[in-house]
């Protein structure tokens, strides 16, 4: 049989196991796994001396997102293809529900807006504003359409905030149909408040961004989203979770038994609040706000010790005349990321000695594939799976400058970051979409993936 591609002689990671091999493709699936591959193909890689990894699952983007008065200027094409450069073979987006919209409406545009563009496959989570009876009653066929999970924020006031009995209910209705709350977890009331109290002072500048949201505000909110989760019976998900408190607290409920999950991101992985104090400091402006050299080195030990789950990129771009604004509140707030998650994690974790190949399989595509019903057709390298792989040279160094990114932005926030370890190739459903910093694939050729019921019982994360 002519095989469509074989990757030969790789070093393959998967979420449990290093080994040396070959894998074999065909009709996008992969067929064969073993030590060598005796049938022909159509394109033989070599992958001597690379790393061979499952495409990395980025469960947290918004391209072409409405916020704070603009829009996040990755499309789902640019964005997209920052995704597949940077070894992304799916991405989980957020649909946004405009207010006075119902839920399944906002799906199927969601879906309009995604399928023209979409380079890597993906899936949509929802993010609920309004909650109504309408829209409680669409959670379960929502579900049905493959979205299984929810995002509710517990911060952004005038946009995006929900309260807690909304909050509540919608866990509620979430969980007995097979639904995962995402929760974006800090302290509204108290930010109002501290940024009111701030720019009153006439403290502005993009320092007090992290001061009008200090760690305790995130840990506040992590603690009564677990108290909601715990009464509801749902499962939950902190979303870019950033602080070591915050940190404490999720595996402080996790040892308890109950189903909450974190995400933390590359930017709290890289950079320290000191950042705020560059010229450019608006443009590291992101919720919750970069923190201390102390939390950054506690995400890695959460990483390492296995309790912080996921690595997504929360990648919101917005160009330097966006996040140029009079004062920290006025700036949209989000930066990039899906094209840099591999790279810094092999780079800053792997290549270090804080986490093993295996733990970053797990932490990028393994896990959200579980969490999010991806799972075995994504999330994994095995026979069945679909063929989505991406090829690292643990040798090759980058600067991760402008000129190496592809997103539609102007400057980039990792600019004076070099990394080690790079992606070389990705590969989605058996064809190479990327290949040395080039995107080779076609406009719109991702497809949407349902997500399944989360399972009830806990997944084996
Ligand atoms: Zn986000």
């Amino acid at each position: 049989m002519l095989l469509d591609l074989v990757i030969r002689d790789g070093r393959i990671v998967t979420e449990s196991n290093v080994f040396d091999g070959s894998i074999g493709i065909q009709n996008g699936k992969i067929t064969q796994i073993s030590a060598t591959i005796g049938e022909s193909a159509n394109r033989v890689v070599d992958a001597g001396g690379k790393l061979v990894l499952p495409g990395l699952i980025d469960g947290h983007t918004h391209m072409e997102m409405p916020f704070m008065g603009t829009v996040s200027s990755d499309d789902f094409y640019q964005g997209t293809v920052a995704a597949a450069c940077g070894g992304v073979t799916t991405i989980v987006d957020f649909a946004v529900q405009p207010r006075g919209e119902t839920i399944l409406n906002t799906y199927k545009t969601w879906r309009q807006k995604a399928d023209p563009k979409v380079c890597v496959d993906y899936g949509l989570h929802m993010i609920i504003r309004d909650f109504n009876t309408t829209n409680l009653a669409q959670i379960r066929p929502l579900i049905g359409e493959g979205v299984t999970s929810f995002k509710l924020f517990m911060a952004y006031k005038k946009e995006l905030y929900l309260d807690d009995g909304a909050i509540y209910s919608i866990m509620e209705e979430a969980v007995r149909h097979g639904g995962i709350i995402g929760l974006h977890c800090e302290n509204a009331d108290l930010i109002e408040c501290f940024a009111a109290k701030l720019l009153s002072e006439g403290k502005v500048k993009a320092e007090y961004h992290a001061k009008s949201r200090p760690p305790l505000v995130e840990a506040e909110s992590v603690q009564r989203g677990i108290r909601l989760a715990e009464m509801s019976g749902s499962p939950m998900y902190v979303v870019h979770m950033s602080t070591g408190l915050a940190r404490d607290e999720i595996k402080e409920a996790a040892d308890k038994g109950l189903p909450v999950y974190s995400e933390t991101c590359p930017h709290y992985l890289t950079f320290t609040e000191e950042a705020y104090r560059q010229p450019n400091g608006n443009r590291y402006i992101m919720s919750p706000p970069l923190r201390s050299d102390e939390d950054r080195a506690k995400l890695w030990q959460g990483l390492a010790s296995g309790f912080i789950k996921t690595v997504a990129s929360d990648h919101v771009c917005f160009n330097s005349k966006q996040k140029n604004q009079s004062d920290f509140t006025k700036v949209p707030n989000g930066v990039i990321g899906t094209e840099v998650i591999l790279p810094i994690l092999y780079s800053a974790g792997v290549a270090k000695g804080i986490i093993p190949l295996t733990r970053l399989v797990q932490v990028t595509s393994y896990n959200p594939a579980k969490l999010f019903g991806l799972y075995p057709r994504k999330g994994s390298i095995a026979v069945g799976s679909d063929a989505d792989i991406v090829l690292l040279d643990p040798h090759k160094k980058v600067r991760l400058s402008l000129d190496n990114l592809h997103s539609n932005i102007d400057y980039s926030i990792y600019e004076d970051v070099s990394v080690t370890g790079y992606p070389i190739m990705t590969i989605s459903r058996g064809e190479i979409i990327h290949e040395d910093g080039k995107f080779i694939g076609r406009r719109g050729r991702g497809e949407f993936v349902k997500g399944k019921p989360f399972q009830t019982k806990r997944p084996d994360l």
